[in-house]
Formats: structure tokens, sequence, C-alpha cells
């Protein structure tokens, strides 16, 4: 590990990633890279949880194809310096901030979206100038293989090196001396990086979970909302860290709400050959999602399958947020349904309780969701709709509290690679006497008259 950092190191130095047309090469290479394998990434990674080719297109290449192009299209303007206005004391100068890379960057992903969430970022520190070391997660395990594999035999490992595994190759890793950690995955570990990452100073993006929940107003469209909602939840069979974690329903709509629910699962028919639901990643979640079920308060579905992985969307009712599972985040395809029916009450509730990472309104109340928004802190979110917010690479994406720091996507992303050095580039025309000797009442007077504080 530490070879790797050392040379990738001496790499950066050589100022080669600093070159505007060599990032543009890079990304370029790994973009044609993708799209001649897209068959194999596919393949390797319906093998580890059934996601389909479909939905590896939508929700996992298509996003790393529009982040290169955006990238391509905009890193010589990201990458420009910045003039701002220089301060009466120093006039005759300029002053201007010039963006650069932080240098080694290490980048570890999270499981449920393998390729989006190790290469994102990866894209983001390249077109920020920096080398980076990936470590994906090791439970898609063909993934992973995949991607350390396409990534060592085509790309110059002083530059980008995937270095593959669990606990103790992350260990081994945050050791090292990074320039950078970017981290997306589970809070626990966050604490774990965030701790590494202090021993060396070195600045940190941690992209976590948490409860995210999602309000149904008394007065909202709930033909379309109920739509949106059970797709964000049960897309990637909830393994989602912007999936609603739970639904916060106001009583006069409660039942009708229920039963909007349970006609669209139906009318989804979620299903692994319907291309539109995946296995839970392995045997321990399951047993996890088990373990936070309460067969008594199952609306619907509530079945599963150990060996095949499979768990059906799960309604539960009658949930207060003492029931076990308020207690963690979800993670999987069960969805609690919380009766309120004082808005302030429930507010009251949900910010007693972490900061989420995603917040949901359906609502035609402009009252209470102007309401929500001024109250309650969560990294980003959606109103009358669930995760599509991620698609807008103008609207940065990371938490708040414990569900993160730091955000990236788009110039975002650029940002959390890069320094921003401020300079002060001063004429040597004149200068002036105030600040040197002989320090004398009058100077003091007109220096206070120059900052405007007499
Ligand atoms: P995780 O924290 O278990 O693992 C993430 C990464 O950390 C993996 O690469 C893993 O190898 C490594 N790791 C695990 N244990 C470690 C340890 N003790 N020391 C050092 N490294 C260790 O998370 P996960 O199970 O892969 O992902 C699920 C979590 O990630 C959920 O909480 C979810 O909400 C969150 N998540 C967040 C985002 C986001 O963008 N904010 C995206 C996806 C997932």
């Amino acid at each position: 590990m530490e070879q790797i950092v050392n040379k990738q190191r001496e790499f950066f130095n050589t100022n080669a990633t600093k070159d505007i047309y060599f990032r543009k090469k890079q990304l370029r290479k790994l973009k044609k890279l993708l799209k001649e394998n897209e068959e194999l990434l596919n393949k390797a990674i319906y093998k580890d949880f059934k996601k389909s080719s479909f939905c590896n297109y939508t929700s996992e290449l298509s996003i790393l194809y529009g982040d290169i192009d955006e990238a391509l299209k905009n890193v010589k303007k990201w990458s420009k310096h910045k003039k701002v206005r220089t301060n009466l004391l120093n006039i005759p100068a300029k002053s201007y901030i010039i963006p650069e890379p932080l240098g080694v960057s290490l980048v570890i992903g999270a499981w449920n979206y393998p390729y989006q969430l190790s290469f994102a970022p990866a894209i983001a520190a390249i077109t920020a100038g920096n080398t980076v070391v990936l470590k994906p997660s090791e439970l898609p395990i063909n993934t992973s293989n995949l991607i350390a594999k396409l990534i060592n035999e085509n790309f110059n490992p002083e530059f980008f090196k995937v270095v593959e595994g669990g606990v103790q190759e992350t260990k081994e890793l945050l050791d090292q001396n990074f320039d950078k950690v970017f981290f997306t995955g589970s809070g626990y570990v966050g604490k774990i990086v965030y701790q590494a990452a202090a021993k060396h100073l070195t600045p940190v993006t941690l992209e976590l979970g948490g409860k995210s929940p999602a309000f149904f107003t008394e007065k909202c469209d709930l033909k379309i909302g109920v739509k949106r909602m059970i797709w964000a939840k049960f897309l990637n069979a909830g393994q989602t860290c912007v999936a609603p974690d739970y639904i916060l329903v106001h009583k006069a709509i409660k039942e009708d709400f229920l039963k909007a629910v349970k006609d669209e699962i139906k009318n989804s028919h979620f299903a692994f050959e319907n291309d539109n639901y995946v296995q839970i990643i392995n045997e321990s979640n399951m047993h996890r999602l088990i373990a936070m079920l309460d067969a008594n308060k199952v609306y619907l579905g509530g079945n599963y399958d150990i060996k095949e992985r499979y768990f059906e969307p799960t309604i539960l009712t009658d949930v207060s947020f003492n029931d076990k599972i308020m207690q963690d985040e979800i993670f999987g395809p069960i969805l609690p349904v919380i009766e309120y029916d004082d808005i302030d009450e429930i507010i009251k509730n949900v910010k007693s309780r972490q900061k989420p990472l995603a917040l949901y309104v359906f609502t035609k109340e402009s009252k209470i969701k102007r309401k929500i928004l001024n109250e309650i802190s969560f990294g980003g979110g959606a109103i009358n709709d669930a995760i599509m917010h991620l698609t807008n690479t103008n609207l940065g994406f990371g938490g708040v509290g414990a569900s993160g720091m730091g955000n990236y996507h788009g110039e975002n992303g650029f940002r959390a690679f890069s320094h921003y050095k401020s300079i002060l580039d001063k004429s040597t025309l004149i200068e002036p006497n105030l600040k040197h000797h002989p320090r004398t009442d009058k100077k003091l007077r007109l220096i206070k008259m120059i900052l405007g504080q007499k």
C-alpha cells in the first residue's frame, strides 16, 4: 500500500495531472472502457445480486457517462483562476483564487451501487487533477474483480489504481498519508475513516446513510405521490442510501394512502424476472432485515426466501418511533408507516433523531412544505418526488451531521477534490509608508479612515 501511494505521489509531483488535456484524455479513456465493456459489467452485477441490465444502465452507467460528459465540458471552466475584488489597502494589485488538485486521493466505495459509488467519486477526483486509489466494496465480489481488472489493465497505476479487499485492506490503506479520502458507506465505518484520516490531517468527504423520512400531508396528490415513492423505495430492493426509510402520513388520508400503496405494489410486479427487483446483497443482510420485521405489524408482504436472498416488498402499519424498525436505517424493502395528526409534534420527533441524508414531502400545502424545509435539517431531498434530486448535478449531493459531510456531483465533486489557493498579486509601482516605521497617530487615523473604522 505504501509503495502504491508513494509512486502516485511521485507521479503527482511531476505535475502531469495538472494538465487539463491529460485529465480529459483519462476521462475519455474511462468512458470508452466502460462503454466497450458494458456486457461484462452487466453480467458481473447480475451475478452479484441479480441487478438487471436495465437497472445497471439507468442507475449506474448512465450516471457515470453523464458525469464524464459534464466534466469534459466544464473542466477548463472549473479549473480557471477566479478573479475577486481587491480591498482598498492593497491597491494596486490583483486578487484571484487558483483551484488546485489536492494530490493523491483514496476513494472507498459501498456495495449497493458498486459501479456508481466507485467511479463517480473517481471521476470527480480525476477531473480535479488528482491521482486515485480506488477500493471498491468487497461484498459484490464479481463487480469488484471486474472494476480491478478493467482499471489495473488499462491505467497507469501511478495515476489510477484499484486495490481490492475488505476491512483489513481498507485499514492498511487508511494508514497511508493521502491528500484526500472520499468514503461512501455506513456511519459506523465513517467514524473509523474520519479518525484514521485525522492522524494525517487528511480532509474527508463522508457520504453516509440514515433514516430518511417521507411525509404525505393531508392534502397531496396521492396517486402520483405513491407511484413515485414506491418506485424510489423498492428500487434496488430498498438498498439505496436515499430511499424513503419510513413514511409519515396524515391521519385523515392514512387508509387511502395504504390502499394506494397496495395497488401500486401490485401494479409494479416487483420480481427478479421483471428486471425491477434485486436480491438482498448477502445472507447476513437477509438476517438483519428479518430481525427488524415485526409480524404483528405487517400490512402487506413480509415473505422472504433466505436461500434465494429474496425479500418481498413489505409494508408495516401502526408503527411508532419506539419500534425496533425505527432504531436503525432499514436499507432493504421494508417500509414502516407512522400516522400523525399534529405537524409540529411530528417535526419535533424527526428533529429529535439524527439528521437524515434525504427528506421527501408529498404535499399540495405550500405552508407545510415551507415549514418542513425551514425547520428540519437534512442532506437534500425532493418535493412530490423521491431520489430524483440526485440526477440533477447542479444540486450537490451529500449529508449533514450523522448522514455525512461534504458533497459531490458536477462542480461540487470538482470542489471536493480541490484546494482553492488564494493569491494577492501585488504591483511594485508604489509602497505607501503607512504600515512602516515611524508609527504615528496621524498614520493610525489614516489607516482607520481607509478601513472605514473611524
Ligand atoms: P460499510 O460502511 O459497511 O462499507 C463501506 C466500505 O467500508 C467498504 O468498502 C468496506 O470494505 C469498508 N469497510 C467496512 N468495514 C470497515 C472497517 N471496519 N474498517 C475500514 N473499512 C471498512 O457500508 P456498506 O454496507 O457498503 O453500505 C451501506 C451503508 O452505506 C448504508 O448506511 C448506506 O446508507 C450508506 N450509503 C451511503 C451513500 C451515500 O452516497 N451517502 C451511498 C450508498 C450507501
